[in-house]
């Protein structure tokens, strides 16, 4: 036997030397909220229902409804919103954006929401309409998230979520403008902000220390995207400034046509995600669940979450 062959045993035992995550069960049960999107369809609507009833036993802080670019889901939102706090045990979040409207129009969808029940507001600023490539303020509306923020205050005791981007938004001058826009939204009165998705946890992580040295003491939620539609996302990311790492396009190489594979990739990628969060000392997680329950479940169930009787 030739021993100067490449001696494999050498390179597993001096390689990186990984401690094991603790067990969920070793770690406080997580808080979760879940986001959906008004469906178009009956279809659609079928299976956001079909979501909801099954996410619905693993009660979750919140749950959010969001609203369409330009501000084109209105009444989808809020009869999806009404419905959830009609007819199920959880609690609804309305996102509301600026966009496309003034400030009345969007003062007055607010108290629509007081009336029905619904005290928790994701306030944002909102993204231009299709077709327009940079984002103007309507005349007479609100111009930004924070300024929204203000005039939820002045409406009702809302609880107040606002959006943060641990890879910088866009739009921002510069990684420090940007958190500072946030700083001013927290200061006007959120009560929590939900982030863009990220698959780097390290980014996250830093983006929180940041934060904390900018005086910002609330949560600063990881919003967590379990990505089963890869070619998709690597589309939709591009837009939103949120980066996908190449190892992550390596994991889903040759799943284009297997999509019950890539599912399995899927879970895989997002629960090794939480778990390293989890161990990180967060406890807080939003998913964004693209109306589907079968990952957010699966992953929410790997981080120790179990069905309650509702
Ligand atoms: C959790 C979450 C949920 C979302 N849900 C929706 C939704 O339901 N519907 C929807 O349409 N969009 C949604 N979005 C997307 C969001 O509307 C866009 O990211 C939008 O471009 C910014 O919204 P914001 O509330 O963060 O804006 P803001 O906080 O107002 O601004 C975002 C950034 O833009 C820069 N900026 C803003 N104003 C100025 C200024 N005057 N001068 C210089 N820089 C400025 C700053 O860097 C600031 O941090 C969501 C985003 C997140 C993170």
């Amino acid at each position: 036997m030739d021993i100067a062959l490449p001696n494999t045993l050498s390179r597993w035992m001096t390689g990186p030397r990984v401690a094991s995550l603790p067990q969920p069960t070793e770690l406080p049960a997580p808080q979760m909220s879940f986001e959906f999107f008004p469906p178009r369809t009956e279809a659609l609507e079928a299976t956001l229902w079909a979501s909801i009833r099954r996410l619905e036993p693993l009660a979750p802080r919140f749950v959010s409804v969001t609203y369409g670019a330009g501000g084109t889901t209105r009444s989808r939102t809020h009869d999806t919103v009404a419905r959830l706090a009609r007819e199920t045990s959880l609690v609804p979040a309305a996102h509301l954006t600026c966009v496309g409207a003034t400030r009345e129009e969007v003062d007055e969808v607010a108290r629509e929401y007081l009336a029905a029940g619904v005290r928790h507001i994701v306030a944002l600023r909102g993204d231009p309409p299709a077709g327009a490539s940079q984002y103007a303020p309507h005349p007479g509306g609100y111009a930004q998230a924070e300024d929204l923020v203000r005039g939820l205050r002045r409406i009702g005791d809302f609880d107040i979520s606002v959006g943060a981007y641990p890879e910088t938004h866009p739009a921002a001058l510069n990684a420090d403008a940007d958190l500072d826009f946030l700083k001013r939204k927290i200061d006007a009165g959120a009560t929590r902000a939900i982030t863009q998705y990220f698959f780097d946890t390290d980014v996250y992580l830093r983006f929180l220390e940041r934060c904390h040295a900018a005086g910002i003491t609330l949560p600063i939620v990881p919003g967590i995207l379990p990505v089963s539609n890869f070619a998709q996302v690597k589309k939709f990311s591009a837009m939103c400034g949120a980066s996908v790492p190449t190892w992550m396009g390596t994991l889903f190489e040759g799943l284009d046509e297997d999509p019950e594979t890539r599912k399995m990739v899927a879970a895989t990628i997002a629960a090794e995600q939480v778990r390293l969060l989890q161990a990180n000392g967060v406890d807080e997680f939003h998913f964004y669940t693209l109306n589907r329950a079968d990952l957010t479940y699966a992953i929410a169930h790997i981080l120790g979450a179990r069905p309650k009787t509702v």
